[in-house]
């Protein structure tokens, strides 16, 4: 049996772990945390979501990204301090718009996939993870924002996601306590939300009783590869370990360019900050 040595134990490790463990691969996981899921998979929007698979690069996002730098209340913030990463990811992000179309359609049909295997392992595995399966709705104030949208949709359709138009009036429907001026939106029926962390929690559980071993508190620091091996080495706060494997996989989020570096691969991925906040919702709905 082929032993796989994962790095990191967020949402991308956990389900990579989980679907080789399924085809009776022998796997380990590594992560420099304490417990699974306390980075980026601690807390995001907790979105199942395929009707956001529409991809950034489109020419309209690099005009929206200027307009931003000169907006301090702006979603994202840019600092333009010039590094060779940021460049390269830049120029690749540039070079990848005229793919829009085709890269949307194959993301949605991943997404659209990726769903439904989500929601089947939490089934499988009984993983109570807050699911809430009402559907995502988008909602637009403006007709250049809902054309936008319409575009998108068609797009979405071609990849085989069906969202509806709705009004203001069915947005008011669908959602009560929204208010404000819309000028319509599009539903998915078909998106979900579901708490993230848990999740990710959930399915490492579920690793380990098929047989996982789970190392935390440990930082893989250097990986070497050999022609039929890959060596290893990380440490915890007092020793340093080596270990050995028939292969691997990183999935240690904005940390994995660096280490896929180490073994001859190239992720350009660069990362931003992002927020999120939880807030104690104790009144009840009149
Ligand atoms: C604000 C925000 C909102 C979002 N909302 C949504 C949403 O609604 N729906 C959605 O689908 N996606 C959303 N996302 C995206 C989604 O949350 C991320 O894509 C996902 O959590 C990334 O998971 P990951 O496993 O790749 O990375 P991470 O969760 O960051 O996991 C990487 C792991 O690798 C470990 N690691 C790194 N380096 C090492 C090392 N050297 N040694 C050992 N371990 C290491 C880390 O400790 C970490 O646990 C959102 C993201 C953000 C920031």
């Amino acid at each position: 049996m082929k032993s796989i040595a994962i790095i990191g134990a967020g949402i991308t490790g956990i389900t990579t772990a989980y679907c080789l463990l399924k085809q009776g691969y022998q796997v380990t996981i590594f992560d420099k945390n304490r417990y699974p899921a306390m980075e980026t998979s601690y807390a995001n929007g907790g979105q199942l979501s395929a009707s956001n698979a529409e991809v950034w690069n489109q020419a309209s996002t690099i005009l929206k990204g200027i307009r931003w730098l000169f907006n301090s209340q702006a979603p994202l913030l840019f600092n333009m301090k010039p590094s060779w990463h940021k460049l390269s990811w830049i120029t690749e992000f540039i070079s990848h718009i005229p793919h829009y179309e085709e890269n949307t359609i194959q993301t949605v049909q991943l997404a659209i996939r990726a769903r439904q295997s989500l929601i089947d392992w939490a089934r499988i595995e009984q993983i109570d993870f807050d699911y809430r399966n009402q559907g995502i709705l988008h909602i637009y104030r403006n007709a250049t924002d809902f054309a936008h949208a319409s575009r998108v949709t068609r797009l979405l359709a071609r990849g085989g996601l069906i969202r509806q138009p709705v009004t203001a009036q069915d947005i008011r429907r669908i959602e009560p306590t929204l208010s404000g001026n819309f000028y319509g939106g599009f539903f998915t029926d078909s998106d979900s939300t579901g708490d993230i962390h848990k999740y990710t929690s959930g399915l490492a559980a579920a690793c380990e009783r098929l047989g996982a071993t789970l190392i935390f508190n440990q930082q893989v620091q250097q990986l070497t590869c050999h022609p039929q091996q890959v060596t290893i080495s990380s440490s915890d706060q007092y020793n340093a370990f080596e270990h050995h494997f028939d292969q691997l996989v990183i999935c240690a989020g904005v940390a994995s360019r660096h280490l896929a570096a180490q073994v001859g691969d190239r992720i350009n991925i660069y990362p931003v900050k992002g927020y999120s906040i939880t807030i104690p919702l104790l009144d009840t709905l009149s």
